[in-house]
């Protein structure tokens, strides 16, 4: 495997070099043996490589470091941030081009740890791994999970809890926060320095054009925009909209106190910090765009404000462009047509109304028989007439489409995934795991793997969540 640190290397000034802290007890608890074969290891090589995973040793080519951003948290400027338990430990570059990297969540104190302890435990690892490979096989772009590792050492939270560490791999962990930083900092020959790397590295097919910083920026105004509209077609919610948690390739990053919808509620907020609901599902669009502006601001001594006001209006037409087709294809509908938007609008505010599950309402809408005027989703409805009036309208509206049934219901159910990560799915797997039991999270993660599948064997964990589960309270704390 080759590492090497281009963060290290061209960004002098961004980071603090820093070496991981171990964990009392370290050991390897669960990894993904498919992102690991995608990285070009075998699970053998993961094993071999736990010192690596568990920060007691680097490979060859790795320069350790914390990288320094700051960040506006619910709407407030926050200032100076960074990596308070994270450490980037090198880039892995692939034989295709590609490049990765490597990032130790958990890995202890950083000169960024401000009155934290630098650690991240069990529970709140094992979340994000979760998360992080359902929404990859959900299609929805990420930073991956590669491995988590238990330890004996205590971790001080609400209760004690043992402390862990997640080796997380993306593309590149560059922020909205990092370019805030240096714009705060009054230092724009970084903000340029950093837009320098970013096109360098990521956009390298506009590095010789003249108006570079403006496709760059109209590019991570859509990325975004793409990104949030693909969340709501899920039914993710992320709970931290932070400029600091923002992805300038429109990754998702850094998975807290997030939810996957049970009930269709569009208000709903995931975490229980966010008193008002600044993060709630619902506002997720327009915070989207609140982010993308205060990164614009960070931007204005490389643009104008014209130019800046014309990469943000690309936002809501690829937002609603991309929500609509990703829904329209959640309906089963191929060709476009004036009603459409009313058809959507009408089921959503009829689930809203019941307090529909979303994603089995959709996933038992792909049976649908265009000549059938009964469908198994009607039991599911309280106002049968509201249903049945919905579902006539729907079934004028399929007439005219081409496809046969059968082959719309083999689409719809690669747009209507059968499993999303629950609360309380997540929740069963992290008791087991915390008692050494990893056969739960190992057939979750399976499960998760193929959530388009309709599996037999993995049904219990298609239902809506039991009464417990529907109570479970997630915060920041982590
Ligand atoms: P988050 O809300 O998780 O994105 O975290 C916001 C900031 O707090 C980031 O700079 C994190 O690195 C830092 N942070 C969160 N938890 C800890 C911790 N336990 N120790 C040190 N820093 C932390
Ligand atoms: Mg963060």
């Amino acid at each position: 495997m080759q590492f090497n640190n281009t963060w290290h290397d061209e960004l002098e000034g961004f980071y603090t070099r820093v070496a991981p802290m171990p964990l009392k007890g370290a050991r390897l608890l669960y990894h993904s043996g498919s992102l690991a074969r995608e990285l070009g290891m075998d699970d053998e090589a993961v094993r071999g490589n736990s010192a690596v995973l568990s920060g007691e040793a680097l490979l060859p080519g790795m320069q350790p470091l914390a990288q320094v951003y700051s960040g506006h948290q619910f709407g407030v400027w926050a200032g100076q941030l960074g990596d308070g338990r994270g450490i980037l430990l090198g880039e892995q570059q692939l034989p295709d081009g590609k490049k990765w990297d490597w990032h130790l969540k958990g890995a202890g104190l950083t000169p960024y740890s401000r009155m934290g302890d630098g650690r991240a435990v069990l529970r709140s690892t094992l979340r994000e791994f979760l998360a992080s490979e359902a929404m990859h096989h959900l299609g929805v772009p990420t930073s991956r999970a590669l491995s988590v590792i238990a330890s004996d050492e205590p971790v001080y939270r609400e209760t004690v809890e043992r402390g862990a560490m997640l080796l997380r791999v993306a593309e590149s962990h560059l922020r909205f926060g990092h370019f805030e930083h240096v714009f705060y900092a009054r230092q724009p020959d970084k903000v340029r320095q950093l837009a320098d790397y970013a096109i360098r590295h990521h956009w390298p097919q506009w590095q010789k054009e003249q108006d570079r910083y403006l496709l760059w920026f109209s590019d991570v105004v859509k990325r975004t925009a793409r990104m949030i509209a693909r969340w709501q077609s899920v039914g993710f919610a992320h709970g931290v909209m932070n400029t600091d948690n923002m992805s300038i390739l429109g990754l998702t990053l850094d998975y807290g106190p997030y939810g996957f919808l049970d009930d269709y509620q569009p208000d709903f907020i995931c975490n229980h910090s966010d008193y008002e609901g600044r993060y709630s599902f619902e506002n997720q669009p327009m915070i989207g765009l609140w982010n993308l502006n205060r990164l614009a601001h960070a931007l204005s001594d490389l643009l104008t404000t014209e130019q800046l006001k014309q990469a943000l209006a690309g936002y809501e037409t690829e937002l609603m462009r991309s929500w609509g087709e990703l829904m329209r294809a959640k309906l089963g509908l191929v060709t476009q047509s004036q009603e459409d938007n009313d058809l959507l609008t009408g089921l959503l505010s009829l689930m809203t109304r019941e307090g529909s599950d979303y994603t089995l309402t959709f996933r038992l809408l792909s049976a649908t028989e265009r000549q059938q005027a009964q469908s198994p989703l009607r039991d599911e409805f309280i106002d049968r007439d509201a249903f049945d009036n919905w579902y006539t309208l729907y079934r004028r509206r399929l007439a005219q489409e081409e496809i046969s049934d059968a082959v719309r219901q083999q689409q719809m159910k690669l747009a209507n995934p059968a499993i999303v990560l629950r609360n309380y799915l997540a929740q069963a797997a992290i008791e087991a795991a915390e008692k050494e039991d990893i056969s739960v999270l190992t057939r979750l993660h399976q499960a998760l793997s193929n959530p388009f599948e309709d599996a037999p064997a993995f049904a219990d964990l298609t239902r809506r969540p039991p009464d417990w589960g529907k109570k479970l309270e997630v915060s920041c704390s982590s």
